[in-house]
């Protein structure tokens, strides 16, 4: 039985807000240096709100932002000619520089983050940053002199540190972004690796290709955590066809929600048109991100044109309130989804990531660059609507997907279709020490348990 690794998202203490106003307009602190986008004719989103401003007056509604905003035609729509490979730079200022931590250090400079940075600048493109300004005060642990100068040749800058208070169980690392453009997309973050759960095999440094293939992933997913994907991300997209926010500004602050824990707290909630809550057939209830481009590539992957949003991970992963992963029961061998598949099972960074990071707004993304995920792929509605199991009973549209059967002997081809497995159910009769989940969540008569048990 393989152990799961969270890839949980922690909040970092260090990565705060330096002002927090009355009312938010904008991400970044205010007065903070703006960031340099003075080339290549201007950020795309001025032009557009240029153009849309001119609509306006002409046709005598004043050129107050809040009004609904005029859909400008195609051939003037969102330009993405001057969109580049986005160029994220790695710095290690902080980092241990012990004996005992300098495999880990060298693993991470030499072979893990070059593969990260070549992988993003393949598959997404970003209207490029003339000269960064990341503030100090809201990256702590950045250095105040690239505030004071700026950084040219870069699009996003991410301080990589070891940070052991946020390794709890087999979590290889942690992120957050900490700063923002003037149009809110992520310039700044943090990236912790977990030292004591990447193993290093001998005292030359040796470390095995699987090793190397799990952090590297979790590296990747974090970065899309700090790049956008994110829960408290989602109020910030921009519409990519009007320059405007898809939420309404200023943000109300100190407002409070239901979050989908049952706790309550102050939340920058993002517009109906980007994120919604709802409730399946048995009570359990969720937030769904219905974004065009994510309804869109799910309902192609699905096959299911009714499919109205793609729903968020609605169980507690970290501080979590509406949901920073997709739910694991319909995007199982999804890089984003909560939990990370066993290293023996593929997890893909798929097109449905890549269309949350075009309905930010700030990014374009290569969608050659990435692998579909075969999980529920093509099994339609019923599959992403219906219970996986009914009655006790494997439907048509589960099969070769989930299980019902107490065997350790029966071996099938797992739900990736890409390794041999047997059933991992476990009556909990025979683990008296775990919690059975809620009824709701329940299945069976007597409570069993899923796990990942493929090998
Ligand atoms: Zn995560």
């Amino acid at each position: 039985m393989l152990a799961f690794t969270s890839l949980v998202l922690l909040a970092m203490p260090w990565a705060s807000d330096a002002v927090i106003p009355e009312a938010k307009w904008r991400r970044r602190a205010m007065g903070a240096k703006p960031i340099d986008y003075s080339h290549l004719g201007g950020h795309p989103f001025e032009r557009i709100k240029q153009q849309n401003r001119r609509r306006l007056q002409h046709e005598d509604l004043g050129d107050d932002w809040q009004h609904e905003p005029v859909k400008i035609p195609a051939e003037a729509k969102f330009d993405t000619n001057y969109f580049r490979p986005i160029r994220i730079l790695f710095k290690y200022d902080h980092m241990p520089s012990s004996a005992n931590t300098q495999h880990h250090v060298t693993l991470l400079k030499e072979t893990v983050m070059p593969q990260v940075v070549d992988f993003w600048a393949k598959t997404l493109s970003v209207f490029p940053v003339k000269r960064l300004y990341v503030d100090s005060e809201s990256c702590t642990l950045s250095d105040p002199q690239d505030y004071v100068y700026g950084v040219a040749g870069t699009d996003l800058l991410i301080q990589v540190v070891n940070n052991e208070k946020f390794c709890s169980g087999n979590t290889l690392a942690a992120a957050n972004s900490c700063d923002w453009d003037d149009y809110d997309r992520p310039i700044g973050g943090l990236i912790s690796f977990c030292f004591s759960n990447i193993e290093i095999r001998n005292t030359e440094g040796h470390v095995s290709t699987s090793t190397i293939r799990k952090v590297v992933s979790a590296a990747i997913h974090e970065v899309a955590h700090i790049l956008g994907f994110h829960e408290n991300d989602f109020a910030y997209f921009y519409d990519s066809e009007t320059g405007e926010p898809r939420t309404k500004r200023p943000i109300p602050q100190d407002v409070s929600h239901k979050c989908i824990t049952g706790k309550t707290e102050s939340f920058d909630m993002p517009s109906e048109t980007t994120v919604r809550q709802g409730e399946t057939d048995s009570g359990i209830q969720y937030f769904e991100l219905v974004t065009p481009k994510v309804v869109q590539v799910a309902q192609n992957h699905f096959n299911c044109p009714s499919l109205t949003g793609v729903r968020l991970e609605n169980q507690d992963t970290g501080d979590a309130c509406i949901g920073t992963h997709f739910e694991e029961r319909l995007y199982f061998t999804e890089s984003m989804s909560a939990i990370a598949t066993s290293s023996s099972i593929p997890s893909y960074l798929s097109p449905l990531t890549l269309a949350l990071f075009e309905d930010s707004g700030w990014y374009q993304a290569n969608f050659t660059n990435v692998s579909i995920s075969p999980f529920g792929h093509g099994r339609g509605c019923d599959f992403v609507k219906e219970p996986c199991i009914t009655n006790g009973n494997i439907p048509a549209y589960s099969k070769g997907v989930f299980c019902n059967k107490l065997s350790q002997t029966d071996y099938m081809c797992d739900s990736s279709h890409s390794i041999i497995s047997h059933c991992d159910l476990i009556d909990y009769v025979f683990w008296p020490d775990l919690t059975p989940p809620p009824e709701s969540y329940r299945y069976f008569d007597k409570p069993v348990r899923i796990l990942d048990s493929s090998f």
